[in-house]
């Protein structure tokens, strides 16, 4: 699975060439954990003398080390040496901001993800909240035993709309942000690099790099955060469409009702299957007042799931038109693009095991036959912590890549 076009140097910037063909060296090593110089220079396509020639770079530098002696070879001749990757020669950050709970997690240089906390969301003035986040994230990677200095790069993952090239969040209402650049006061306390991703972005690298998806190629990755939406990998690789809103499930019409979504239409599956939606509608049917944004660090939505579970009639209906609505948007989409798995991530690690499986049948019954007998429905392996899980792997891609490009502009 590959998240961005290669780039194919031209051989008028011999150091883009350099720089890129030592990106194919790293890449190799992360993948493979422990491989000789010739079998880098097989997967990768390079010369074994270019090879060879990073290779050293990389031990000079102590990005990477000798293991010894591969104990069996299936060519004859000296037994080759093992080069690896050395975990510790830097760090990646991943940070989910939601709208109660802020996740974290700390990946090592090959991509394991070492620690994962969850702490709650801090009050939302952002010019304070950079400078307590960074408190937090130093934090957690002292527990990770990762020494800030060899932090990289950190993304942060947020529900809304988000431009990653300027590294602001440009309408975040779950979190009541407009355009805020969180970036730029993280960088200042962190000394790395920062980007900003849609959550949906984050939780699909996650499955797709070290989840449910990691052997898919074609996946519908559904982020049920504080809106809908889907990542869809088409033949491997992640489709963004033509203006970069593929995926927008949660403004599919699935409802009469007159209920406003903040897109500006009426009926979208937003405004019946959000966690917000799903308490608000409760409070409506048992005749309590819309919520206040409240200070609270509890997920109200949590209160709900519980209810149906406590026999709540009301919570239980509401929470079985989420799960229709769901599965009808779903099922479209299926046929649309006939994928071979659906991942579901984030809030839906909160509902119960018959709702889950009610909405994973609903999708397989009203999809096309052909397309149902191809598809698996399953939930994220990550829990809650999916988000932030794939939000350091994307960091680990970023800094990998040429970072200066997605932040410059
Ligand atoms: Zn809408």
């Amino acid at each position: 699975m590959s998240l961005a076009a290669p780039k194919t140097p031209g051989p008028s910037d011999p150091a883009m060439a350099r720089r890129m063909n030592r990106q194919l060296v790293i890449g190799a090593l992360r993948r493979q954990r422990e491989i000789s110089r010739a079998a880098v220079a097989e997967e990768t396509g390079l010369t074994p003398a270019t090879v060879s020639s990073i290779v050293g770079e990389l031990l000079d530098e102590g990005i990477a080390r000798e293991i010894g002696l591969a104990s069996s070879t299936k060519t004859r001749g000296r037994p080759a040496m093992l080069v690896q990757m050395v975990e510790s020669h830097r760090y990646v950050a991943g940070v989910q901001i939601g709208r109660w709970k802020t996740r974290m997690a700390i990946a090592d240089a090959i991509g394991q993800v070492i620690r994962v906390e969850e702490v709650d969301t801090l009050p939302l003035d952002v010019k304070g909240s950079a400078r307590a986040l960074a408190g937090q994230l130093q934090r957690v990677l002292g527990l990770a035993g990762a020494a800030k200095s060899k932090l990289s790069s950190i993304v942060v993952a947020l529900p809304g709309t988000v431009e990653t090239r300027s590294g602001r969040s440009v309408d975040v209402p779950a979190l009541g942000w407009g355009a805020i650049d969180i970036a730029g006061p993280l960088t200042k306390k962190l000394g790395c690099p920062v980007v900003v991703v849609e959550d949906t972005q984050a939780a699909a690298t996650g499955e797709l790099l070290d989840g449910a998806a990691r052997d898919a190629k074609n996946v519908l990755v559904v982020n049920l955060g504080e809106q809908l939406s889907a990542a869809l990998v088409i033949d491997g690789r992640l489709h963004e469409g033509a203006t970069g809103v593929a995926g927008a499930l949660g403004h599919v019409r699935v409802t009469d009702r007159p209920l406003a979504c903040g897109c500006g239409r009426t009926g979208c599956l937003d405004t019946v299957a959000t966690p917000d939606a799903i308490v608000t509608e409760h409070r409506r049917r048992l005749g309590k007042p819309r919520r206040r944004r409240t200070t609270a660090s509890r997920d109200p939505f949590l209160d709900v799931v519980r209810a149906a579970q406590n026999d709540d009639e009301h919570a239980a209906a509401v929470l079985s038109e989420a799960g229709e609505g769901i599965a009808r948007a779903l099922a479209a989409a299926v046929n649309l693009l006939n994928p071979e798995l659906i991942v579901m991530t984030g809030g839906v690690e909160y509902l119960p095991e018959p709702i889950f499986e009610t909405i994973a049948q609903r999708v397989l019954d009203s999809a096309h036959p052909d397309a149902a007998a191809a598809l698996r429905v399953v939930r994220s392996e990550h829990g809650m912590s999916g988000w932030a899980r794939g939000a350091a792997l994307l960091a680990l891609h970023h800094a990998a890549e040429d970072l200066t490009d997605l932040i410059a502009a």
